[in-house]
């Protein structure tokens, strides 16, 4: 049901007098503060995750930023892995410093300088899958490590999404989504979501209030109509970009894959143990003759576009040292392994066969 109203009357003073003063329980009043189709978003993402409750958020980045605000305050220090979106990236290293508050980054698989770098910190965060580098990390000796410093570890689920991982279920206390991604799925939203339970939620729901990056009434009907096709999405997209890998991986013009489950290592490991032996609907690969064969190779594709985004109904490419991590300095970029022919390719829901030979034609054609 769509309710887009953004306030509520009442019959008589006092019950608005009460509803006021709750916000919520006793009914709706003001959509800022809660809204039923809002809610009905909400309880589906709790429930996909697992988690007790879930506040929706305007952005994936809203609810990135008010979870960080909410939880830390001036003199306090966040610990994260490396391996980050760029949006994320630039909130932690240059406008948290601004109020005080720090980051150490650290290699995701560094599990001791993690260990180290925890000690006197108030917050542990990563993403279940690394951007743009798909790693996986390995949530239950993160979520070990949170535990004894005492503090929450907070994991973005977006690459995953809740399909193929409940990060709650191996040691994470709270779950964000960019339901842009694989929530709405389709590419006509823009959404964010937190999970977890009281009273960290509690906290974070008073400043989301406070600081007003509230998910639209339309956006979260639009994100639950997305939810409903969530499972065939994800295994398909996942299916098809397991499929791309093995074919890039084996082709001369690319100088490397980055996808879970073709790794021998401890990728495939981590993606057998957590994401139940998918590797998820995104890939990377580093296209061989830098930056213009790149863009030249970008430029020849047909099917694949060239946008930003993920986990949506098309395929779409992006070249992250120019479109999503351009907050990174070169140096970095370097240190994030991301170089200049350096792609991130989200596979979508058209034929595979399709994709692969889009993905082949344009690197005859840019050769
Ligand atoms: N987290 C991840 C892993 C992302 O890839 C993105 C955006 O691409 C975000 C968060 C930010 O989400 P939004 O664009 O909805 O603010």
């Amino acid at each position: 049901m769509l309710d887009p109203a953004s306030t509520y009357s009442f019959d008589d003073t006092a019950s608005f007098a009460k509803a006021s003063e709750e916000k919520v329980g006793a009914g709706y009043v003001y959509t800022r503060w809660a809204n039923p189709t809002i809610d009905a978003f909400e309880a589906a993402v709790a429930d996909l995750e697992g988690a007790e409750e879930a506040e929706a958020f305007a952005s994936g980045m809203a609810a990135i930023s008010t979870t960080f605000l909410s939880a830390c305050s001036s003199g306090d220090r966040i610990v994260a892995a490396r391996q980050l979106y760029g949006g994320t990236f630039a909130i932690l290293t240059q406008t948290l410093p601004r109020y005080g508050i720090e980051a150490t980054l650290v290699d995701v698989a560094d599990h001791a300088g993690i260990e180290a770098a925890l000690d006197g910190a108030s917050l542990l965060y990563c993403e279940t899958i690394g951007n743009p580098r798909i790693e996986v990390a390995n949530l239950p000796v993160l979520g070990k490590l949170a535990a004894a410093a005492g503090v929450p570890f907070v994991v973005d689920n977006t690459f995953a999404s809740p399909v193929l991982c409940r990060p709650i279920e191996h040691g994470a206390d709270v779950v964000i989504h960019s339901a842009t991604k694989f929530l709405g799925g389709h590419h006509d939203l823009i959404g964010g979501v937190v999970c977890g339970s009281p009273p960290f939620l509690d906290k974070m729901r008073e400043l989301a209030r406070e600081l007003g990056a509230v998910l639209s009434p339309f956006n979260a009907w639009l994100a639950l109509r997305g939810i409903a096709t969530i499972q065939l999405r994800v295994e398909r997209s996942s299916a098809g970009a397991a499929k791309i890998a093995r074919v890039l991986d084996e082709h001369a013009g690319i100088d490397g894959v980055f996808y879970p489950t073709l790794a021998g290592g401890s990728g495939a490991d981590l993606a057998a143990r957590l994401l139940g032996g998918h590797g998820g609907g995104t890939l990377a690969f580093d296209v061989a003759g830098g930056r213009e064969r790149t863009a030249r190779f970008q430029e020849a594709l047909r099917v694949i576009m060239r946008a930003a985004s993920l986990g949506g109904t098309h395929s779409l490419i992006v070249h992250a040292a120019s479109v999503t991590h351009t907050q990174l300095t070169d140096a970095e970029l370097d240190e994030a392994g991301i170089s200049e022919g350096f792609c991130r390719l989200s596979v979508g829901l058209e034929d595979h066969d399709d994709l692969i030979a889009d993905l082949l034609q344009a690197l005859e054609a840019s050769a």
